[in-house]
């Protein structure tokens, strides 16, 4: 990677996106078409959170496609418009006492300038807190139906949650085995009626509502996960049940500690913007699942980033008059 320590007042790029997600990819669409020189910076691989998600039913277009397609169909609209495309850490964002010079410092230290910045990283899973949940993990935890859901197949496999991914993915893995059992802490669910009623009727799905993971237990030899221990929360009765494996998907908390120092956060850590997608400090952006909302699909996802894009597209029009 080059260094740019001698280019402080240089712009590298008009625009610097971070996170490569549906709202990051959308608003360097936008960017892009309107010429910036745009890059997106992504942690892990392009595509966000849909790369883990089995089907989408909801989006405009499709009624039926699998989240990784859904992703690559998205990836390839960026590189066809050549957006750049750096796969790194941001540790920190500086900007200039005028506002005109965003820095997007990385994890080596070296930095980028441009002229605006989006934050679009979007969120990250939960972990449920139960003990040996850390030691088990890729040994029968896992937080990626779509990744690893057909390792287990004809095991049993448990689901940890009561919102649509839990839903969701209980019922994409009914496809790898008969026995997947549904653990939810109340008995009332926060995905839609057609997604908890779909569970519900589903007979390869088991269950068990009220129920928290205390535990989670290994088998004799300790190699991988054999059992949890698990509480009904109304009887403070404790009981164990045999599982192959185990999907916590009990929601997401915002990638957002690289701006802590920014002060545009809310008190759970989610970026707050105006109707612009706007944050406090002009030029500086966010869009997706980061931001302070109600609604978290796709389809806002993407909505945020085109307004993110548009806005900022304006603002830096405005610095060049
Ligand atoms: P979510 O909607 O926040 O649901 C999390 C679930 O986990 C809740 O049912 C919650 O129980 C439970 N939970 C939280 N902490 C727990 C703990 N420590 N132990 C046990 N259970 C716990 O999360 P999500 O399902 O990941 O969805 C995240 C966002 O993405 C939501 O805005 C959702 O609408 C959206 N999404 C939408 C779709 C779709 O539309 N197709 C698909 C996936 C995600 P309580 O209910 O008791 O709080």
């Amino acid at each position: 990677m080059k260094s740019h320590t001698n280019k402080e007042n240089k712009y590298d790029y008009d625009l610097v996106v971070i996170g490569g997600g549906p709202a990051g990819m959308t608003a360097a669409i936008y960017a892009q078409r309107a010429n910036l020189k745009t890059v997106i910076i992504e942690k892990y691989a392009a595509g966000g959170k849909i790369i883990k998600t089995s089907e989408i039913e909801n989006y405009p277009g499709y009624d039926y496609i699998l989240g990784r397609e859904l992703s690559e169909k998205m990836k390839k609209q960026v590189e066809k418009l050549q957006v750049g495309f750096i796969s790194d850490e941001v540790t920190k964002i500086r900007d200039s006492k005028d506002h005109k010079v965003k820095k997007v410092i990385l994890a080596s230290d070296e930095f980028y300038t441009a002229k605006g910045v989006i934050i679009a990283t979007g969120t990250l899973e939960r972990k449920i807190g139960a003990v040996g949940e850390e030691e088990y993990a890729n040994r029968g935890v896992s937080y990626c139906a779509v990744c690893d859901g057909a390792l287990f197949k004809n095991k049993i496999i448990t689901v940890v949650g009561g919102g649509y991914a839990a839903c969701e993915e209980a019922l994409y893995l009914t496809r790898f085995t008969n026995k997947v059992n549904l653990i939810h802490r109340r008995d009332q669910f926060r995905a839609d009626d057609k997604t908890v009623n779909k569970v519900k009727n589903n007979k390869n799905i088991n269950l068990i509502t009220d129920h928290v993971v205390l535990q989670v237990l290994g088998t004799a030899d300790k190699k991988k996960i054999g059992k949890l221990e698990i509480q009904n929360v109304k009887t403070k009765k404790n009981t164990e049940i045999a599982t192959d494996a185990l999907f916590p998907y009990i929601g997401s908390d915002p990638v957002t500690k690289f701006v802590k120092d920014l002060d545009i956060c809310d008190s759970n850590g989610y970026i707050i913007v105006n109707d612009k997608c706007q944050t406090k400090i002009p030029g500086l952006y966010a869009a997706g699942d980061v931001i302070a909302k109600n609604l978290r699909q796709i389809v806002t996802a993407v909505n945020d980033g085109a307004i993110a894009a548009q806005y900022l597209i304006n603002f830096i029009d405005n610095l060049n008059e």
